[in-house]
Order: C-alpha cells, then sequence, then structure tokens
C-alpha cells in the first residue's frame, strides 16, 4: 500500500471511529456490500404510531392552513428575504422546534413526523425550507444531541419556538469539502474559564439572523501538538463577533441569508462547549446525517409540486390539436417524475425511521438519500421544465425559480461527489478487510491467521453464491423480490470482483467507486419502493379494500432502478474510464501550461 493509500485508510477508519465507538447491528446499506439483506430495518415499511398519527394531522393542517395563507414563494425570492411573519407563523405551528422534547418546549415529533412536516413546506418554497433545514435540522441540532441539561435549559426554549434562531457554522475558505480542515481556532484562557476563536466562516446560512451558532473550531489536544475540532455555541452579541457580509448575493434560495463572518479574538465560555472537546467532527457529521434526511423529505415535497405543473399542463396545453399529454414523449416525463417522487418519499421514510428506531450505524443511508433524492429532483424540475416550454423561462411561472433554487442541493451539506465516493469506499471497507485477511494469509501463514481467513473466505464465498431472501408479504411482489436479491448478490459479486482487481488503488478511482455507489443507492432506493408497495398493499388488505391500490408509477421505479444496476454493474468492466482520464489529463495539463 503506498503512502497516499494508507492515508485514504486512514481517513475512512477515522470517519468510522468518529461516530461510532461501540459494537453496533449490521446496518441496511454495509449489508447490501456484504451481499446481506438486513431486512429488519427496512421491512415492514414503517408507518407513524397511531397514537402520534393525530398530532401530525393536526400540525399539518395548521402548517397548510398557515402557508396557504401567508407564505409567497414568488414574493420571497424578489425581495430576497423571509418576513418575519413567516418565520413567527413557523414557530407558532411548532415547526422550528418540530423534534425537540416537550420538556423544552418542542413538540417532540419522530424524525419520521418532521420529514412529514418538512415535506409540506418543500412542496411551496425551497428558501423557508432552506432556512427551517438550517435552523431546526442543523442549526439547534448539535444542541438536542450534545447538549447538557443545563446547555439546553438555558438555551432551547427560545430556539424551539423562533424568537430566536440557530445556525450551522462549518464551512471556511480551506473547509469547504474537505470539512475536516477546519482553520478557526480556539485558544483556552490560561484560567481555563473560556476559550478565544479566531478565524473566518463563509456561506453560512442564517449567519445575519441567527442569535445562536454553532461554531467548529481547532482546540489544542492535551499533552500534544496536534489540534482537534471542538463545536462552541456562540452568540452574535459576543464582542469580536464581526458580521463581514450578511447577505451574500446568490442564484436561488435567496430569501435565506447567507453570510460570511468573522471571529476576532471572541471570548467564549467553557460553558458554552458542544459535546466532549476534541470530538467537534463527529458532532459535524451526526449533525449532517439529521440535515440529509430532511433534504430528502424537501426534495420529495419539490418533487411532487413538479408532478402536479406537469399533469397540469400536459392536460390543458393543446398543440397540433392534441394535449401535450397525449404525446409519449411527454408521458415518459411525467411518469418518471412520478416514479421518482414515490421513491424519494420511501427512501426518506425509511431513512428516517432509522433514526427514530435507534438504529447506530445510518450514515451511509443518509449520504445515499441525499445524493440520490437531489439528483432525481434536479431531473424532475428538468422535465417539468421541459414540458412547459417556453412559458417555463419567465418569471411569473415558478419552474425558473425551482430550477435556481434546487441547484444548491447537489453541493451543500457534502458535495454529491464526496458523497458519492465516501459511499462506495465506508461501504466497500467491511469486505475489504476480509479479503486483507484472506491475501495477508496466503502472504504470510499462521495458524490463528488461517482459522480468520478461512472464515472471512467462506464469509465472501458464501455472500457471491446465495440469492438473499427479500420477504416480502404481498404474494404479487414476490416476482420482483426475488429480482432485487439477485441484484444484491450479483452487486456483493462486483464490489468482490473490483476489490480483487484493483486491490489499494480503488481508494482513488472515483469512476469505479461511482458505479458501486450508484447501484448501491439504487438497490437501497428499490427496497424502499419495494417495502412501501408492500406496505401499502397489506394496509389496504387489513382495511377491506379488495382493490389494490394503483401503483403504477412504483413498479415503473423498480423497472427502471433495476435496469440501471445492471447498468452500473456492467460498466464496471466495459467502460471508456482510460479515455475519460486521458482526455481531462490532457486538458489540465495544456491549461496549466498555458
Ligand atoms: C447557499 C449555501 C448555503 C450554505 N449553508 C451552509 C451552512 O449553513 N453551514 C455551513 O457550514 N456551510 C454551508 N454551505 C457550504 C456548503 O456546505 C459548501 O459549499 C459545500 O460543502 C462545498 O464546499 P465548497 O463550496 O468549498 O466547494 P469545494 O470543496 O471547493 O468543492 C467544489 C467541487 O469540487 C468537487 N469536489 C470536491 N472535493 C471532491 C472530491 N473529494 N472528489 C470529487 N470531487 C470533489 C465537487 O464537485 C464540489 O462541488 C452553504 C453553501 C451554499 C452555497
Amino acid at each position: 500500500m503506498n503512502k497516499l493509500d494508507a492515508e485514504r485508510q486512514k481517513e475512512i477508519q477515522q470517519a468510522e471511529e468518529l461516530l461510532f465507538t461501540g459494537p453496533q447491528a449490521l446496518g441496511f446499506a454495509k449489508g447490501l456490500f456484504q451481499g446481506h439483506f438486513v431486512s429488519d430495518w427496512v421491512m415492514p415499511y414503517p408507518r407513524i404510531p397511531e397514537g402520534q398519527q393525530g398530532e401530525l394531522d393536526q400540525t399539518l393542517t395548521d402548517l397548510r392552513n398557515f402557508l396557504d395563507a401567508d407564505l409567497d414563494a414568488a414574493e420571497i425570492d424578489r425581495q430576497a428575504d423571509i418576513p418575519r411573519s413567516v418565520i413567527d407563523g413557523l414557530g407558532r405551528v411548532g415547526v422550528l422546534g418540530m423534534t425537540a422534547p416537550k420538556e423544552y418546549g418542542g413538540h417532540g415529533f419522530s424524525q419520521m413526523a418532521n420529514c412529514k412536516v418538512l415535506e409540506e413546506i418543500g412542496r411551496r418554497c425551497a428558501s423557508t425550507s432552506v432556512f427551517v433545514n438550517a435552523h431546526h435540522s442543523i442549526g439547534i441540532r448539535a444542541l438536542l444531541l450534545f447538549g447538557t441539561h443545563e446547555q439546553k435549559q438555558k438555551w432551547l426554549p427560545k430556539l424551539v419556538t423562533g424568537e430566536q434562531l440557530g445556525a450551522f457554522a462549518l464551512t471556511e475558505k480551506e473547509a469547504g469539502s474537505d470539512a475536516a480542515n477546519v482553520q478557526m481556532q480556539a485558544r483556552p484562557s490560561e484560567d481555563g474559564s473560556h476559550f478565544i476563536l479566531n478565524g473566518e466562516k463563509r456561506y453560512i446560512t442564517n449567519a445575519a439572523i441567527a442569535h445562536e451558532l454553532t461554531v467548529m473550531a481547532r482546540t489544542p489536544v492535551p499533552g500534544s501538538d496536534k489540534t482537534a475540532v471542538t463545536a462552541f455555541l456562540v452568540t452574535p452579541d459576543m464582542p469580536g463577533f464581526e458580521m463581514l457580509e450578511a447577505r451574500m448575493p446568490k442564484t436561488g434560495i435567496k430569501g435565506t441569508a447567507t453570510g460570511r463572518f468573522a471571529l476576532r479574538d471572541v471570548k467564549v465560555p467553557k460553558e458554552n462547549v458542544l459535546g466532549p472537546l476534541g470530538k467537534g467532527l463527529k458532532v459535524a457529521l451526526t449533525v449532517l446525517d439529521f440535515g440529509r434526511t430532511t433534504f430528502g423529505a424537501c426534495c420529495t415535497g419539490a418533487a411532487k409540486t413538479c408532478l402536479e405543473l406537469a399533469v397540469a399542463h400536459a392536460n390543458t396545453r393543446r398543440q397540433f390539436n392534441k394535449t401535450l399529454g397525449e404525446f409519449e414523449l411527454v408521458k415518459k416525463k411525467i411518469a418518471r417524475i412520478a416514479a421518482d417522487a414515490y421513491a424519494m418519499e420511501a427512501m426518506t421514510t425509511v431513512t428516517a425511521a432509522f433514526i427514530d428506531r435507534g438504529l447506530e450505524d445510518y450514515m451511509l443511508e443518509t449520504a445515499m438519500l441525499k445524493v440520490f433524492t437531489t439528483e432525481r429532483l434536479w431531473e424532475c424540475i428538468n422535465d417539468v421544465f421541459q414540458i412547459y416550454g417556453g412559458s417555463a423561462y419567465f418569471t411569473d411561472l415558478p419552474l425558473e425559480r425551482m430550477l435556481r433554487d434546487a441547484r444548491i442541493n447537489q453541493i451543500g451539506e457534502g458535495a454529491n461527489e464526496v458523497l458519492t465516493s465516501f459511499i462506495a469506499l465506508v461501504g466497500m471497507r467491511g469486505p475489504g478487510m476480509e479479503f486483507k485477511e484472506i491475501y495477508d494469509t496466503m502472504m504470510k501463514p499462521s495458524r490463528d491467521g488461517m482459522s480468520k481467513a478461512w472464515a472471512a473466505g467462506k464469509n465472501r464465498l458464501s455472500a457471491t453464491i446465495l440469492v438473499p431472501d427479500v420477504p416480502v408479504q404481498s404474494e404479487q411482489l414476490r416476482a420482483q423480490a426475488r429480482q432485487l436479491g439477485r441484484l444484491i448478490r450479483n452487486f456483493n459479486f462486483a464490489v468482490n470482483r473490483a476489490l480483487v482487481t484493483y486491490r489499494e488503488p480503488i481508494l482513488e478511482m472515483q469512476l469505479i467507486q461511482e458505479r458501486i455507489a450508484n447501484a448501491a443507492m439504487d438497490l437501497f432506493a428499490s427496497t424502499c419502493v419495494l417495502s412501501r408497495i408492500d406496505g401499502e398493499i397489506q394496509f389496504a388488505g387489513r382495511n377491506g379494500n379488495t382493490a389494490s391500490p394503483d401503483h403504477s408509477a412504483a413498479n415503473l421505479f423498480l423497472r427502471q432502478s433495476f435496469r440501471r444496476i445492471r447498468g452500473f454493474l456492467a460498466g464496471l468492466t466495459d467502460n471508456d474510464d482510460k479515455a475519460v482520464i486521458a482526455a481531462a489529463k490532457s486538458c489540465l495539463t495544456s491549461h496549466t501550461a498555458a
């Protein structure tokens, strides 16, 4: 293994160690990479408990009434501001503290219920949903997850009502995708009573309107010359807090206030440290897991709006003496949007349920959800834009705004390329380590090593041969379940082959990683869709509904997803990767020379 590969391996291992300390149950996505179908986590399809459904329904009714009366997404975009009356209204409905415990004034909702709320906002206004995400999904999340009782008592009551607002500040000039490269410094004072923070943050949503910011900065590691990231609660009234740019002009989600600020010798009391000292990256990554789940919910809402708009136009606009909906190339787009919207909702629900059920290891699934839903939404908006033709291009319709707004999704909270590589590498780590065991033993045989290698080899081999059982309850889904099982087996075989073929260099081979991650994402999406169809058929049956619900869009999703998976796996051996790399290298080097 060369130095670079060793460093990448270490980074991945550190990322996992950062997140999880104890032994955990095998997560669903990691199971896929080992050829297993960990059905308990995904089947039966999760439902909001009956006791909570009434409260959620009431909240959704209140929210819809409020949004219908008071939310004007076009005006928010034009004014590049979310009016205080909207923020107050969201606070009154409880949206700004939806998952906070009731003892601190929150609604105590589960993540699944919270996702339904965010979906409703995401249907109407991306600025507002990003604002809510920045405040609640990530802004006050560190406080909710890692705060002490005293910290929560002190800060939460005003934050959960929206009287005060929160923000999450990780990004800096040198720490964008490379989030661990935070440069902001936090030096402990000599008497140990506080930390002195220095540095700048940029691209921070809500920075200029927040009363509490979760700020990541480097603290010294005791007994060494190293530093590690720690999370702090910072307030803008602290002397030395300087707002450099309150609202950076931008392409979309214009209603949000995205800012830059500097901390110059800001004294932050030690009582404002969130979570353990030096564990700020764990705090940040855990917080982002929650953010990515509500990201999925907002994208689902926006995709449903795309479907409504597409259907409305396709049924009314006539050309060539036909409605647009009579043309197959328009039908194709509508069918795809419907299929994707169904899958996005299913994936969001299943992922949120992982959090609610206390599964510790869901970082792969939240990354998959974020990449999958943001990419699909981009396609949905592009399709509905096309269906509207020239009219989509004008600002009296919401489509150009939706297009501008959706573009941030593929960049924010982890650029999709970074997450794609992460999904493949973290997923492959399990089988990769088993292969390493086998390989190392073959090179240096020992009795103990041989038995471990034998176990690892048997494990790899059986996962490659056996088709995992996908236990659906509805008879009519058995064939699709078997297809999914076979695809998981084929995926596992392809992952093993890639690991054996490329060995350590695979850590740098992002074109291979992308196909593996894409196949894994579609396997997860198909699983969620199958589970949802199964749940809906069973539910209808239990309620005496003899007619099966219409699942034509969901079935289309499964067909298209299975086809994509086969394509991704075939691309592992039949591709243009060498030519792609050569062409890019030629451009990059000629540009450098110029
Ligand atoms: C409107 C908006 C709101 C934001 N809100 C917040 C916030 O509230 N809090 C916060 O902390 N941050 C926030 N951000 C920052 C956001 O999370 C970062 O922009 C994002 O993480 C990407 O970092 P970067 O912009 O520095 O891009 P870079 O790191 O420079 O990356 C640029 C591009 O390079 C590619 N790339 C980078 N690394 C790799 C890799 N390893 N492999 C392959 N390709 C790669 C990707 O295509 C990426 O899009 C916000 C950003 C925007 C635009």
